[in-house]
């Protein structure tokens, strides 16, 4: 297929869907046909940039948002043009609903430069399934209608964790999120990125309650500061080693970096262009021991937040108004409130807590055989595709290729963005993003 895929479909017009077709339309072929499927009602936006509150900014600073591989001051550029900010605030840290906007932006006027050519089509509607057909594969919408192409890419992103907090737990801003009494506790599942939206939301609206935070460790993530990530070489690093030999390997790392009055986010950093192939060369016992206990340490020195949301939420905490809880959640009585018993991972001592709503930030769902998705569930259930060995996401190859559950490699489906983490783990966040909408452009369309 690859070289004389002319139509391409994407499902998913998130960030990743975005990015891809901007790619994608870099190409000068005529022939070349690009849909893009949406199920919201906005492009660009997906779980990430819909938020509308400004103080919900990008945890990544504009320098590395830029939608283009090749031209990485491109949203920089954006926001200085449109005196959203100025040259000496850098690092600047927008609100993601000016993101939103930049990607609208974007995809706006690729529409309107391929208009005449029509090798741009976009379809708000959800897709239900792919499959493939002789000539390439045929995606069935929720309308009952379909769409044919060479080829199709996967771009639905994330899943929301189901059911947390034996079901009592909900999602701020959701429709069951209705005005709450503003002294009244509340208890957030989860201490990561999505708690600290949650807790900003509340301060927003005037909220002043305790907020009781729980995890599996507590723990807060770090925050960003200006820097220079410190310059490895692949021959520095050690692939395909035990995880605990990498990890003592990487804290002396840091260890000897801070003798130097080098700071260990220029550490971390400084590893980041190597994460993916650390990943692909640690075999899969070691990728499961770091899911299930060096991941949440990773997380909160790898994924930061902006310096100025980090000095809220530390005198939200100081102030006793955030109270970070290393435990689980052992029992829930719902009442006129909950009654929650909440278990402490250091003293096992259990506590029992009266809130008046439960707000549901566990984050993303971790086990793609619970996906909700439409049409990731039916490629899973006809054996198009399958979860990675680790249900990070679905399983494909270093293309990008899905791999059906008899091991088949598919030359028609592929996939990009957050459900391609099993294979490249490091593909959340859109400087990973776009380069991986980047390679995949230059693979298909040369
Ligand atoms: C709260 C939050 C904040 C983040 N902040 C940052 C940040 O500051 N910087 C950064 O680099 N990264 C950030 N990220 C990481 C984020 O994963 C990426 O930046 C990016 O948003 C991923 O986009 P995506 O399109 O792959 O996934 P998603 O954002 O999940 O979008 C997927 C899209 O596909 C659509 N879709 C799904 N299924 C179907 C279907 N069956 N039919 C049709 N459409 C469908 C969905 O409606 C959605 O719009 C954040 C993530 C979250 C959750």
């Amino acid at each position: 297929m690859t070289g004389r895929a002319n139509s391409i479909i994407i499902v998913g017009g998130g960030a990743s869907g975005v990015v891809l077709a901007a790619h994608l339309l870099k190409s000068p072929n005529p022939d070349l046909r690009v849909t893009l499927i949406e199920k919201r009602p906005h492009f660009g936006q997906g779980m990430a940039y819909s938020t509308l509150l400004s103080a919900h900014v990008l945890n990544v600073s504009a320098a590395g948002m830029s939608a283009y591989a090749d031209d990485p001051g491109n949203f920089w550029r954006w926001l200085l043009e449109r005196g959203l900010a100025t040259s000496e605030q850098a690092p600047v840290y927008a609100p993601r609903s000016v993101y939103a906007r930049y990607l609208k932006e974007l995809l706006d006027e690729l529409e309107a430069r391929e208009r005449e050519t029509g090798r741009l089509r976009l379809i708000r509607e959800e897709s239900l399934s792919i499959s493939p057909t002789p000539s390439g594969v045929e995606v069935a919408l929720a309308n009952g209608t379909s769409v044919v192409a060479h080829l199709a890419v996967l771009a639905t992103g994330h899943d929301e964790e189901p059911g947390a907090g034996q079901g009592h737990a909900i999602r701020m801003g959701s429709e069951a999120d209705t005005p709450l009494d503003a002294e009244a506790p509340v208890l957030v599942l989860g201490t990561g990125l999505s708690m600290v939206d949650a807790f900003l939301s509340l301060e927003q609206r005037g909220h002043r309650g305790e907020i009781t935070a729980v995890s599996r460790r507590g723990l807060l993530p770090s925050p960003h500061r200006k820097g220079n990530p410190i310059k490895l070489d692949v021959a520095d690093i050690p692939l395909g080693t035990q995880l605990s030999y990498f990890v003592g390997w990487f804290r002396d790392l840091i260890r000897e970096n801070q003798k130097a009055g080098i700071d260990w986010r220029d550490v971390v950093d400084g590893l980041r262009p190597f994460n993916q192939k650390i990943w692909q060369n640690w075999p899969t016992s070691a990728k499961r021991r770091f899911v299930e206990h060096t991941k949440a340490w990773w997380d909160i020195h790898r994924h930061r937040m902006a310096p100025e949301v980090y000095a809220r939420v530390t005198e939200a905490v100081q102030a006793g108004r955030i109270r970070p809880v290393a435990g689980r959640v052992v029992a829930i009585a719902a009442g006129e409130a909950f009654a929650v018993e909440i278990q402490s991972r250091h003293t096992k001592r259990l506590e029992t807590l009266e809130v008046a709503r439960i707000y549901d930030c566990s984050g993303i769902a971790r086990d793609i055989s619970t996906t909700s998705n439409s049409v990731v569930r039916s490629l899973v259930d006809r054996g198009l595709a399958k979860p990675d060995p680790l249900r990070l996401g679905l399983d494909v190859t270093a293309n990008c290729e899905l791999i059906a559950s008899d091991g088949t490699v598919s030359a028609k489906i592929l996939a990009v963005g957050p459900l391609t983490r099993g294979t490249f783990f490091e593909i959340d966040a859109i400087p990973d993003i776009r380069v991986q909408c980047a390679r995949l452009s230059k693979r298909l369309l040369g």
